[in-house]
C-alpha cells in the first residue's frame, strides 16, 4: 500500500462524523451513530427528536445550548432524565406512576 493511499484513508476516517451523546453516567461521549432520542440538559427531560415541544423551543433559540442526545431510552433514564410529557405520553405516565409508588414505599 502506497503512502498516498494510507494518507487518504486517515483523512477519510477523520472525516467520519462523530456524534456527542450522553451516557448512562450523565457524561458526554463520542459515538459513530446519531442518538435516537433528544433531551434537555437543564430540565433533565428526554423525548423524541421530532418532539413538537422541543421544536418550539429550538425555534425560539432557547433550546440549542441545552440540547443533548441519547442512544436509547434506557441510557436516558440511567442518566437521570425523565420522559417528555408531550411526545412520550405513555412513558411519562409510567414514569409518574413509578415515582409515586417509589414515594409511598
Ligand atoms: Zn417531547
Amino acid at each position: 500500500m502506497c503512502r498516498l493511499h494510507i494518507a487518504s484513508m486517515i483523512e477519510r476516517s477523520m472525516d467520519s462524523k462523530k456524534y456527542t451523546l450522553i451516557g448512562a453516567d450523565g457524561q458526554p461521549y463520542e459515538s459513530d451513530t446519531p442518538g435516537a432520542l433528544g433531551g434537555h440538559k437543564r430540565l433533565k427531560i428526554y423525548g423524541r427528536l421530532d418532539c413538537p415541544s422541543a421544536a418550539r423551543y429550538i425555534e425560539k433559540g432557547q433550546y440549542i445550548k441545552y440540547r443533548v442526545f441519547f442512544k436509547d431510552e434506557e441510557t436516558a433514564i440511567a442518566a437521570g432524565y425523565r420522559p417528555c410529557s408531550i411526545c412520550m405520553k405513555k412513558e411519562y405516565k409510567l414514569w409518574k406512576e413509578k415515582m409515586q409508588n417509589d414515594g409511598e414505599d
